[in-house]
């Protein structure tokens, strides 16, 4: 299947251009959306449009068998694209930053060719195009959280999804098991304090100095209160309050993320943050908290992992599948890995020729192209060797959290 996604390269590149022109933001993947639903109709694949708000999901082989998921996300993100390439974002302010443009090309690649295999295929593939993994909407939604809710994933026993990575040579597959990114969550505090004139401080409670009380005693929870083999993140990204100098504060609104891998690791800074928060009661004033959840922990599968290391080392050679790096970002591939076996891949992207780092959610972001024909390849030989070595024994339905 590597050299079916060699001879299909041109397109590969041209559809990932064209996305790449037209950026979308979270939930607003109309025009994306249109462009897989149509090329999934020429290939003749059964789909359903309109999937979790602006998904697309489609199948090819039989619903007899088992089931293996491919999932890619579509979304953009609201950052004016730099890069000076000729197919640079046409949509002022949004760029495809994260590679997402990638990932709908890859799985629509994989798609054409798994389409021409369908008479031997010995069960079913399920096409995930889905909206919004870069944000979590007011509702507390994301598009992967949605396609579970929508009951998408029901009848899949793995899944399989990719991200490219500007970090690791294009080329190379990395690939972990177990817990690989983190569950993202985020915070809001308000410390509440009594105003009183500047040069009378006694006479009010002042909230800065108890949300400095409360920031400061907030990192020990990772480096005094979790044990040291377990991981934590607790960041406070904003701090606004008071009015003017002389002026004593009465309200301090803080946020934050919270990054953990571990069930337990995450009730426990969940829990003990607010405890943190409670100091401003004690010293006088008072506090609210709201915990958010975010995603959960991208946990890979141990067994689907090890499969998947399988088929990129023969298509791709053994010395280039690498092991990914543990990280504290998020990503809402979780929520189907979770209820099912999964796992997520890294597909290098990175030119050791190219100048500049080419972060994700960079303005300068850009990938090698080189990646697409990986990254198809990968879905769809692994998909098509699943279902050929499934044995029910062997892959019995785990959640992983
Ligand atoms: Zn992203
Ligand atoms: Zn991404």
């Amino acid at each position: 299947m590597l050299s079916e996604a060699q001879a299909i390269a041109p397109k590969l590149i041209e559809t990932r251009r064209t996305l790449h022109q037209w950026p979308e933001l979270s939930f607003e993947e109309y025009r994306t959306a249109a462009l897989v639903a149509h090329r999934l109709h020429d290939l003749g694949i059964p789909h359903e449009t309109e999937v979790a708000r602006t998904g697309v999901v489609g199948w090819i082989g039989n619903g007899d068998g088992p089931t293996i998921a491919l999932r890619a996300d579509m979304d953009a993100l609201p950052i004016q694209e730099e890069t000076g390439l000729p197919f640079s974002s046409q949509r002022p302010g949004v760029m495809h930053a994260c590679g997402h443009d990638a990932h709908t090309a890859m799985l629509l690649g994989a798609a054409e060719i798994l389409k021409r295999h369908e008479g031997e295929l010995r069960g079913r593939i399920q096409l995930i195009f889905q909206p919004s993994e870069e944000r979590i909407g007011v509702d507390g939604y994301s598009g992967a959280k949605l396609m579970v809710e929508e009951g998408v994933t029901a009848d899949v026993d793995v899944i399989l999804g990719l991200h490219v990575d500007p970090s690791l040579e294009v080329g190379k597959i990395g690939v972990r098991p177990g817990p690989m990114m983190a569950a993202a969550d985020r915070f809001e505090m308000e410390i509440l304090g009594q105003a009183a004139h500047g040069a009378y401080a006694y006479l009010g409670v002042d909230a800065i100095v108890l949300a400095a009380q409360v920031i400061n005693t907030a990192q020990t929870l990772v480096s005094r209160r979790i044990p040291a083999i377990h991981e934590g993140v607790v960041t406070f990204g904003t701090i606004s309050g008071g009015t003017r100098e002389n002026i004593i504060c009465d309200r301090v609104f803080l946020e934050g993320t919270v990054r953990s891998f571990d069930p337990a690791i995450r009730n426990q800074l969940q829990q003990e943050l607010e405890d943190v928060a409670a100091i401003a009661r004690h010293l006088g004033g008072d506090y609210r908290y709201r915990y958010f959840r975010g995603n959960p922990p991208v946990i890979n599968d141990g067994q689907l992992t090890g499969f998947v290391s399988r088929i990129g080392g023969q298509l791709f050679g053994v010395d280039h599948v690498v092991e990914a790096p543990k990280t504290t970002g998020g990503e809402d591939f979780s929520w189907y890995s979770c209820k099912t076996r999964g796992s997520f891949i890294r597909i290098g992207a990175h030119n050791p020729a190219w100048p500049g780092k080419h972060r994700l959610h960079t303005a300068d972001f850009q990938i090698d192209e080189e990646a697409l024909v990986v990254g198809a390849a990968l879905l769809a030989q692994s998909a098509q060797r699943w279902l050929y070595e499934y044995d029910p024994e062997h892959w019995r339905h785990v959640e992983n959290c």
